[in-house]
């Protein structure tokens, strides 16, 4: 906690400086309902008829009532009636994978791997494919009031293909914590291979100037890892400085451990650098442990782990070290407002499950609105060891977003943080800020780059997707990791003959 405490007071400090330059860019949202962030007590504070004041790319001002100042030109953005919350953040997406959209609606897992995978796409995707896809995914969360995301980018698979992906995340204006992932894939690339692409990447002219930062990913640290390989890849995180690591850690039936106890083996768990385990399914109790002891985060993904059943059966016992994702929005909802929604209704529907399964009733409601929300902002914060963000305090970064008080489904709110738990849609999203700059206003995407953005996309999904509709479908293997692969039972949504599970569309 200490820690934070002076980071934020750094924070503040560098704010004031920044705040004193004369071509300051400022914003002042005014006299809306704003959930602010009470750094005493880590929770919310919410402020009715407040103020925030943007310089730059940081809050100045959070204000209770009228501003005690109005830098001179600034933007007044009248928030009447309207909610002002902190940018989402998602730790867990594959945002190369836009132009797959609809395509896999019914996926499983393993039929992934063999069919959407970096495993597949090298085959057929270019560089500019890769560009594209990028960048229509990062508008569509931008739209949906994602700021921040740690991306797990599979489509490392060459260097060309590697840098746009990169590059993308760094014009679209998001904050991307872009995780080169560092994987041998079969007649594709090597990690020997890799090495060169990252440094070069390390050295990018355009980071300087984007919130958009380098990371790294990594999913075989265990078991039998190639120590030798990780030693390398553990020496480039600290000579470039990563934002962050992230691996994709299941456990259970699906193996492919990454585990908080692989990593610890090998002496990486206790770094200063955050380590995001996406999924986590079945993380043990000693995994928890570690990742209390060692302040490290999960991604807890909850429509992608119903979808292809990865699950998360274990997941509400580590909610105090958890983020939200969405993984592969290729395949459902981009926005973390909705898996937050999921996420808050799973873990009732399993506590209550506890109380009803020893035939008694449940007195108080297990998981609140406000802990759906913090998990959705502040934790994802938190998980990237950015105490500056996912929050709005004096000092915060400027990642914001105003809600229309009066759209048909928020009409009437008192609650602000009910009202867009539980109420809102992203379709309510009127403006998005993303370090201090207007990424969405009057409920449309402003940047400079969209219209050209959405023309080029169109054309790359409508030409990959005509290839994927060509391409068989691949025979699955009949074990995995040592586990059968066998058809669930299908429901029946259909009277009589059939079962109505209707056509798969590709
Ligand atoms: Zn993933």
């Amino acid at each position: 906690m200490r820690l934070v405490n002076r980071i934020a007071a750094l924070v503040v400090l560098l704010s004031a400086v920044s705040a004193g330059s004369s071509d300051s860019n400022s914003i002042l949202i005014k006299g809306g309902t704003v959930v602010a962030f009470n750094q005493e007590t880590q929770g919310l504070r919410v402020i009715r008829g407040g103020s925030v004041l943007v310089e730059n790319d940081r809050i100045t001002g959070v204000f209770d009532g009228a501003p005690s100042r109005v830098p001179k030109g600034a933007e007044i953005f009248d928030a009447k009636g309207k909610i002002i919350t902190p940018g989402f953040i998602d730790t867990h997406r594959h945002g190369w994978q836009t132009v797959f959209k609809t395509i896999g609606s019914n996926t499983t897992l393993i039929e992934f791997f063999f069919r959407y995978s970096s495993l597949v796409a090298p085959f057929f995707w270019n560089a500019s494919d890769v560009y594209d896809s990028q960048l229509a995914g990062l508008y569509e969360a931008l739209n949906a009031g994602v700021t921040t995301s740690l991306d797990h980018a599979t489509h490392t698979w060459s260097k060309d293909a590697a840098d746009a992906g990169f590059q993308a995340s760094i014009d679209s204006g998001a904050r991307v914590l872009w995780a080169f992932s560092f994987a041998n894939i079969t007649d594709v690339v090597t990690v020997e291979q890799q090495y060169p692409i990252f440094r070069a990447l390390a050295k990018k002219p355009g980071l300087k100037n984007s919130p958009t930062t380098l990371a790294i990913a990594y999913d075989a640290w265990g078991p039998n890892p190639n120590v030798a390989e990780i030693d390398k890849i553990m020496a480039l995180a600290r000579e470039v400085n990563v934002s962050a690591i992230t691996t994709h850690s299941l456990q259970g039936p699906w193996g492919s451990d990454n585990s908080p106890e692989d990593i610890h083996a090998l002496n990486y768990l206790n770094i200063s650098i955050p380590i995001v385990f996406s999924h986590a399914s079945f993380l043990s109790a000693t995994g928890r442990d570690l990742l209390r002891s060692t302040n490290q985060y999960i991604s807890i993904t909850p429509e992608s782990e119903m979808h292809y059943g990865q699950t998360h059966p274990v997941s509400s016992l580590i909610q105090d070290q958890a983020s939200l994702g969405v993984d592969t929005h290729m395949t459902f909802s981009t926005d973390i407002l909705t898996q937050a929604r999921i996420w808050l209704q799973q873990t009732r529907y399993e506590r209550y499950l506890d109380v009803l399964e020893q035939t008694k009733l449940p007195k108080t409601n297990p998981m609140s609105a406000e802990q759906a929300f913090l998990l959705a902002t502040r934790s994802g914060a938190l998980a990237l060891r950015r105490p500056d963000l996912g929050a709005i305090f004096t000092g915060a970064k400027a990642d914001l977003l105003v809600w229309d008080g009066d759209s048909p489904p928020l009409l009437g709110w008192d609650d602000p943080v009910a009202a867009v738990i539980l109420h809102a849609s992203v379709g309510d999203i009127e403006a998005v800020i993303v370090d201090g700059k207007w990424a969405k206003k009057g409920g449309k995407l402003i940047s400079k780059g969209y219209p050209e953005a959405r023309k080029k996309f169109l054309s790359t999904a409508k030409r990959l997707q005509e290839v994927w509709r060509g391409l068989p479908l691949p025979e699955l293997p009949p074990v995995w990791n040592g586990h059968p692969v066998v058809d669930p039972e299908r429901v029946d949504v259909k009277r009589g003959e059939g079962d109505g599970y209707g056509s798969v569309y590709i």
